[in-house]
């Protein structure tokens, strides 16, 4: 085989495979990356990516209350500052905030600064809306290759990703109906579900979130915060 063209067919699955480990939910190149917790105690993480937005915080903070559950939010750097006062009631009502970055940019081909800008930045935000527990981080979009991971290992910070996570299976538009039974029927003890809640256009996800609980729930499952999750490893 022509030497050129060899050298493009090993530079194309390099990349191929550089791709699928960017997005995997279970490795990453540096420190360690959980999806779930290896138990068999009937308990399972809720978790709300983005935001926090108007649309949504208060309504998910009042179902969450009402059903008596404590919850983690991977918030942005970007949204905790436009909305200040909504970090803060996520913090008082007692759950679990963890970093989603600034920008909500995809943490690949970006600079160390630029990372660890993002990354520390946030948690500055965070820390200023009153929270003092353990923050774990969640790449954006799930992305991460090289020095993302690189540099959460350096500052011991925990990368969370998940084990259940609607969009990826039953796409944007799945029914509240859909949403729950895909959730319920998917959940096994130590899991860590993924739910976006924050936006209008995902009024179907919010609207599942109280079946859900009542559901696990009623097949015996506790929830709890991803650290509390991570403690029982
Ligand atoms: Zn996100």
């Amino acid at each position: 085989m022509n030497k050129g063209i060899f050298a493009v067919l090993v530079l194309l699955l390099v990349g191929i495979i550089l791709f699928y480990i960017s997005r995997s939910t279970s490795f990453q190149f540096f420190g360690e990356l959980v999806d779930r917790v290896d138990t068999e105690r009937k308990v399972v993480a809720l978790t709300f990516d983005d935001g926090p937005t108007k649309y949504a915080t208060d309504e998910i903070l009042r179902i969450l209350d009402e059903k008596n559950v404590k919850a983690t939010f991977y918030l942005m750097g970007q949204s905790i500052d436009e909305n200040f006062p909504l970090a803060k009631s996520i913090v008082s009502s007692g759950h679990e905030i963890g970093n989603h970055s600034f920008s909500h940019s995809r943490m690949l081909l970006k600079s160390y600064r630029f990372i660890s800008n993002e990354i520390d930045d946030t948690d500055a935000l965070i820390r200023e809306s009153g929270y003092v527990g353990e923050i774990t981080f969640r790449p954006p979009y799930g992305k991460k290759l090289f020095l993302l991971p690189y540099y959460l290992k350096q500052t011991n910070r925990q990368t969370v990703m998940w084990d259940i996570a609607t969009e990826a299976n039953l796409g944007k538009d799945a029914t509240t109906h859909e949403i729950t039974e895909f959730v319920v029927n998917n959940t096994q003890p130590g899991s860590i579900i993924l739910l976006h809640v924050m936006y209008q256009s995902r009024k179907q996800v919010m609207a599942s979130v109280p079946e859900i609980i009542d559901q696990l729930k009623s097949e015996g499952y506790e929830f709890v915060t991803v650290s509390n999750l991570l403690s029982l490893r």
